[in-house]
């Protein structure tokens, strides 16, 4: 299947905790966004975060992809204390889509709470969308394009957010 993974990080050495994911995810990379700074949501006083996006092609299924990246937050002492709070890593499925058999992808769509997909977040996160678009801009989203979402958003939500850092470059074998 390929997924499309948000990450996000507010404490600590940020950079090296996005760039930890990024790695292990490296050889399945089959896009991925800068890294932008967003400001934190929910209200919590804290402090800005960085967002990205990954796009990858894996064997996993979705949970096994989940827990795998509930291993990395794990791996990145992520503590599970305040809702909406300040966290080392976050690392969310956003959508899982496999081939339909006619050059296009088909989503997988669960409302099971311990795996929603696509994330229940997908369609109206500023810092979910717009690295999604730049790494993917043709990404298609419940049958609209990932572009018509963003035009969705609130502007004063986008003008917050600024790509400020890049991941290693990658190799361009594939
Ligand atoms: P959070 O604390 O925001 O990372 O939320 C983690 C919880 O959300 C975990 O219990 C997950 O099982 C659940 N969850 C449901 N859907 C998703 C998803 N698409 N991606 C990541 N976590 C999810």
């Amino acid at each position: 299947m390929r997924a499309v993974i948000s990450i996000g990080s507010n404490m600590n050495d940020r950079l090296a905790l996005m760039t930890g994911v990024y790695r292990h995810f490296y050889h399945d990379l089959v896009a991925v966004s800068s890294m932008w700074a967003t400001p934190p949501w929910g209200g919590v006083e804290q402090d800005e975060y960085l967002n990205a996006i990954l796009v990858v092609d894996t064997s996993l299924t979705p949970l096994q992809l989940l827990r795998e990246g509930q291993a990395l937050e794990d791996a990145a002492e992520r503590k599970r204390t305040i809702r909406w709070g300040p966290r080392t890593l976050d690392v969310d499925i956003v959508q899982c889509t496999t081939p339909d058999g006619d050059s296009g992808q088909e989503e997988i769509l669960s409302d099971d709470p311990v795996l929603t997909l696509p994330h229940p977040w997908a369609t109206s996160r500023a810092f979910v969308l717009l690295p999604w678009l730049e790494a993917e801009p043709d990404a298609q989203l419940l049958g609209r394009t990932v572009r018509e979402w963003v035009k969705e958003l609130d502007p004063a939500d986008i003008g917050q957010l600024r790509a400020v850092a890049s991941f290693p470059p990658r190799e361009t074998s594939r």
